[in-house]
């Protein structure tokens, strides 16, 4: 073995996101600098025996498929070029393992669906992506799994929270799309308390949404979360190309996870994991940090703006989770990584800030060359939306005020062009409402 090959060197994380291993058991790397991409549904068997054991090794505990020679069946099971993403996603998160699906709500679908059966009770902090709130709302409890949503930033009410029912608390931190915060380390130090009267097999897991920080912003395992899920749709892929979804936590859960993918049928397809592999993970930091500085100039036009009210992105100085913000969204070498995400509310009473908002979007959809009128973010196009008709229109208007979603708040998420230019089409948008 070369020197290369032991890859005894401490890279950078970035580095990582590039290269991944030098040999992967998953495919032989001596040919290929670029990963390859597969497309076979399914793999030749060379013997009974083979796939006797290909069979009896799957989602096996006993079988470690990072470091045995894979033996690949279908590609439902498992297949090369997914399992490569996933490894490198496992590392840039600082998991032990990863496991992708076709899209990041399947992935949260099997966070929550593996750990918790019917009879348990998942705690949710009260603001949430739209859809993963009504898969929680309508169709969880169909399964007999009970959901509250919570305040998962008031730890009196939560310690009082954690009965035996529950198995799964959830977040999403920032959350989408108000750019809330919730304190991991803190929620960590409540459940372990909570954990420490329960058996083994009845641990509360914390399951933590990273899609808006990515594991460049932010590695909530690092803070005590046992599970991190995540949409690759948006900055780990980075493009808009494809859809993707992962989840990464314990080797012990591993197994299990990859059963559910495997009988509810929702594995990422190879040729949607050969995009963030090769393009979209080692960009990362790159995009990111250029992101960043967008974010924040036009985080700061938007804040001297007479019509906006308020505008949260933990990179300003008035957001209000500022020390939060500063501790938890550090970047791998530990700079403050604020994020690509902005939220602002625009003036006006509540019906007077939703025509506002609509009326704002409709001009940048007819004017805007840098802002585009679209849902999903992380691209390195600029993308707007107007969450409270769009993207959280499954709350209804109360849950939305609850989650502090308000009707005159507008989220955006930087993409790659000059700050100059988006500053200039939202200037326009706002002087015409
Ligand atoms: N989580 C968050 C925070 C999201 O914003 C989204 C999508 O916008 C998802 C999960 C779902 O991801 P996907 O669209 O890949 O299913």
């Amino acid at each position: 073995m070369s020197e290369k090959d032991k890859g005894h060197r401490e890279y950078h994380s970035e580095s990582r996101m590039i290269h991944g291993d030098f040999h992967s058991k998953h495919w032989d790397y001596s040919d290929h600098i670029i990963p390859p991409i597969s497309a076979s549904t399914a793999y030749r068997l060379e013997s009974a025996s083979r796939g006797a054991k290909g069979f009896l090794s799957f989602a096996n505990p006993e079988f470690n498929r990072r470091t045995q020679e894979p033996i690949y069946i279908y590609d439902r099971l498992d297949e090369p070029t997914r399992s490569m993403l996933e490894d490198n996603l496992a590392r840039a998160e600082g998991g032990e393992c990863g496991v992708c699906f076709a899209s990041g709500m399947a992935a949260i679908c099997a966070s929550l669906c593996v750990v918790a059966k019917a009879g348990d009770t998942v705690l949710a902090h009260h603001t949430l992506y739209g859809c993963t709130y009504s898969l929680m709302t309508n169709w969880l409890p169909r399964f007999g799994i009970n959901i509250k949503m919570i305040n998962a930033g008031d730890p009196d009410n939560l310690a009082t929270l954690l009965t035996d029912e529950v198995m799964v608390v959830y977040c999403e931190t920032p959350s989408n799309p108000i750019l809330e915060l919730v304190d991991i380390a803190a929620l960590r130090g409540l459940v372990d308390e909570a954990n420490s009267h329960r058996s083994e097999d009845r641990k509360v897991k914390i399951v933590v949404d990273n899609t808006f920080a990515t594991p460049f912003a932010q590695r909530p395992i690092s803070y005590g979360a046992d599970i991190v899920v995540e949409s690759i749709t948006k900055n780990v892929g980075g493009f808009g190309t494809d859809m993707g979804g992962a989840w990464i936590g314990p080797k012990a859960m591993e197994p299990d996870v990859m059963l559910f993918r495997k009988d509810f049928g929702s594995p990422l397809a190879p040729k949607a994991a050969w995009p963030p592999l090769v393009y979209g993970l080692p960009t990362l930091a790159l995009r990111s940090r250029q992101q960043m500085s967008t974010a924040l100039k036009v985080a700061r036009f938007l804040e001297g703006h007479p019509a906006v009210k308020l505008v949260n992105y933990p990179g300003l100085a008035s957001y209000p989770q500022r020390d939060l913000a500063k501790k938890q969204m550090i970047d791998p070498d530990g700079n403050f990584a604020p994020g690509i995400m902005i939220y602002f509310e625009l003036k006006g009473g509540l019906e007077e800030a939703r025509q506002n908002g609509r009326k704002m979007m409709d001009y940048l959809a007819d004017n805007a060359l840098c802002v585009t009128l679209a849902v999903s973010l992380g691209q390195i196009n600029t993308l707007i939306e107007h969450p409270s008709s769009m993207t959280h229109a499954p709350l209804p208007v109360e849950a939305q005020l609850e989650a502090g979603v308000h009707p005159g708040g507008i989220r955006m998420s930087i993409g790659l062009e000059r700050a100059e230019d988006i500053m200039g089409d939202l200037e326009d948008a706002l002087a015409a409402l």
